[in-house]
């Protein structure tokens, strides 16, 4: 989503006249968009923030601006220099982008600005974003905003606001233009794609996730269409059903457990039981064979015990997960879980619980992996392999990493990959 935000930031400020620029040495004013939804993703913030107060010596009049999440979390007392110990210019939340040009006058002169407003109808649906680090394959498309969920850990809805669903027409024009510009893979964006409703004022008909992922299948055969994210409560048998029917939809689904135990989703506020995600992940296995899924998971939140962890480790293996994405609980201020709740797992013992969650992950993995060889995949060519210029990389519909010897193949090109090995994390294989 902070990819996706930075390119509506690129779009705003150079239709202002502003250039972007690779280098920081050449910059008048460096933006640092944030995420608030870890600890360490904010220190991360404050360190990068720290680096560059350096670029000042040599341009004293250089600004910096803190946007997104942590800006809207920490608001005027990141513009206190004595608490952060650097100055900061500009401090602008995830629905002030439009005012970025203004704020850049207002800060002019030496003064500070800030603007950390939450809007109830912004999805910036009329700016066409600037697509300056997609690589020219994939592109996200941002479909709705903000989160009314309320998950006890999560700072979201405090930091992005009401959700609000984008305008639909304004989606299938970004993805036309994403199609004549030659793009092969959207994502559609939004915390919770499957609660996007938007009702049409003219006819009064209601169109929900799954007719706008038809809609966004029809744009063009030749693009993938994935999106994320799924809340176990709202993903339908309809929306299964539909993607059934498009090939080009993606099988492949995130669906975010958080953990095995009945007692820690309560707790959690995520309003699903262990039993009723299961019928979810059978659904998903029977309406779509072959559909991915992955997950995340949270190690150690408040009250966990041995017991609750075991039931996400015993979770992990009735669904089978393709992949995760796995974390220790941070507690974030502000959110419910910080103010009813002790943070009462100790960090050894949240270690402890995340590594043997990454080793159950790997090995569901790797046997995974091991299934799809001898398979044949289509897989989209993204460019050389990291780590050898010999080979190509890709993905398949099921978004797992290919690795290939190259023979010509264009970046953007579909491929036939034929399968002969596999580690945890990637397939390997040969063009057929
Ligand atoms: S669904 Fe829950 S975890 Fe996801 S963004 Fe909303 S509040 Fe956060």
């Amino acid at each position: 989503m902070n990819f996706s935000d930075s390119e509506i930031v690129a779009s705003v400020m150079t239709s202002q006249g502003f250039d972007i620029t690779e280098k920081q040495e050449e910059a008048d004013i460096i933006f640092i968009n944030t995420c608030s939804i870890r600890e360490h993703a904010e220190n991360r913030v404050i360190n990068r923030l720290r680096e560059l107060q350096h670029l000042r010596k040599n341009k004293p009049g250089l600004k910096l601006g803190v946007l997104g999440c942590m800006a809207e979390r920490m608001k005027a007392s990141l513009l206190e220099d004595e608490e952060l110990g650097m100055r900061i210019d500009m401090v602008a939340g995830p629905d002030a982008y439009r005012q970025l040009p203004g704020l850049l006058d207002d800060i002019e002169g030496g003064q500070q600005a800030i603007n950390v407003m939450l809007l109830a109808d912004e999805t910036y649906a009329d700016i066409s974003p600037v697509r300056y680090a997609a690589g020219g394959v994939s592109a996200f498309v941002s479909i709705m905003r903000g989160c009314e969920n309320y998950c006890a850990y999560c700072v979201v809805p405090y930091t992005r606001g009401k959700e609000r669903s984008r305008e639909p027409g304004s989606i299938i024009d970004e993805l036309r233009q994403l199609a004549e510009a030659g793009y092969r893979e959207v994502t559609l964006l939004g915390q919770n794609v499957n609660s996007y409703k938007w009702r049409d004022n003219g006819s009064g008909n209601l169109v929900g996730f799954s007719d706008l992922i038809s809609m966004a299948a029809e744009v063009d055969p030749g693009i993938r269409i994935r999106f994320a994210t799924s809340h176990p409560r709202d993903i339908s048998e309809e929306l299964l059903h539909k993607m059934a029917e498009y090939p080009n939809i993606c099988r492949a689904i995130h669906l975010p457990v958080q953990s095995g135990s009945n007692a820690i989703l309560k707790k959690m506020n995520r309003k699903y039981t262990r039993e009723s995600y299961l019928k979810k992940i059978e659904a998903i296995k029977r309406i779509l064979p072959g559909c991915a899924i992955s997950t995340d998971i949270i190690a150690g939140f408040c009250s966990e015990t041995e017991m609750d962890h075991k039931q996400t480790i015993s979770l992990m293996e009735e669904a089978g997960f393709d992949f995760s994405f796995m974390f220790k609980y941070s507690e974030r201020p502000g959110t419910a879980a910080a103010k009813k709740f002790r943070d009462d797992v100790p960090e050894h013992e949240k270690t402890r619980r995340l590594n043997e969650i990454i080793q159950k992950q790997q090995e569901i993995s790797l046997a995974s992996n091991k299934k799809d060889i001898g398979k044949t995949f289509e897989v989209l060519v993204e460019g050389s392999s990291r780590r050898s210029k010999d080979n190509s990389m890709g993905r398949t519909s099921q978004n797992k990493v290919v690795v290939f010897p190259s023979v010509n193949f264009s970046t953007g090109e579909y491929v036939k990959v034929r399968i002969d090995s596999c580690t945890s994390a990637t397939l390997k294989g040969k063009v057929v």
